[in-house]
């Protein structure tokens, strides 16, 4: 399937297409009708599949929608390690080119200060690291009422390094699961992880390639 057959907003063509995506991965092409209607979806989905650019281009696609973006998170991408969420903040910063969203990575380790900077400026897609991210809420420094969009990225991963009482806080604080999308992605969609889903999304699609 071509992204140039998804209706998107021309930005984010455009974007897309400069990075060398012309055609859909298995998993983009499965989700992607999913998620751009709106719906929340439980993938099961490895590094390398391309999950990636299911969740960001829904996200821009949706944030693109918006006439008056409000300087605050709209959308919050959990991931379990610094990498991963660098990794994810350089994608969006590449596949996000033409749009006018700023993006912040949240993770700790480093000093506060950039990070705090960085929210303060409002960044509209943030990626974050559980632990960090709750620091910074307990200080009034992430605010998460705005956020409409939740991804949560290689949660087996994240259930193994044992971040679930920190992913049951942070959802706790969010907009409640029937207003806002949900996203998951896991490298298998266990019981636990399907537990996860269950308490905290809205009737998932599963997608398994
Ligand atoms: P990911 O699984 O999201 O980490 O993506 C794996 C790699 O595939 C990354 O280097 C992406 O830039 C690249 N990639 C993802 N989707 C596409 C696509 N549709 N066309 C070409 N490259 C892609």
């Amino acid at each position: 399937l071509p992204f140039a057959d998804l209706d998107l907003a021309p930005e984010i063509l455009k974007g897309l297409h400069e990075a060398g995506y012309v055609r859909c991965t298995p998993i983009q092409e499965k989700s992607l009708p999913i998620t751009l209607k709106g719906k929340d979806i439980a993938a099961q989905a490895q590094t390398g599949s391309g999950k990636t650019a299911v969740f960001l281009v829904t996200i821009f696609q949706k944030l693109c929608g918006q006439k008056e973006l409000a300087d605050a998170c709209h959308a919050l991408i959990l991931a379990p390690t610094r990498e991963l969420a660098l990794q994810i903040q350089a994608d969006a910063e590449l596949l996000g080119k033409y749009l006018p969203l700023r993006t912040a990575a949240i993770y700790g380790g480093v000093g506060y200060q950039t990070q705090i900077e960085a929210l303060k400026q409002g960044a509209h897609v943030v990626i974050a690291t559980p632990g960090r991210l709750i620091d910074l809420m307990k200080q009034g420094l992430f605010r998460p009422q705005d956020v409409s969009l939740l991804v949560i990225d290689e949660a087996d991963r994240m259930l193994d390094m044992g971040f679930v009482k920190d992913l049951r806080y942070i959802m706790g604080k969010l907009p409640p699961y029937s207003r806002r999308q949900t996203m998951l992605f896991s490298a298998t969609l266990s019981l636990r992880v399907l537990e996860l889903t269950y308490q905290y999304m809205n009737v998932p699609e599963e997608v398994v390639i």
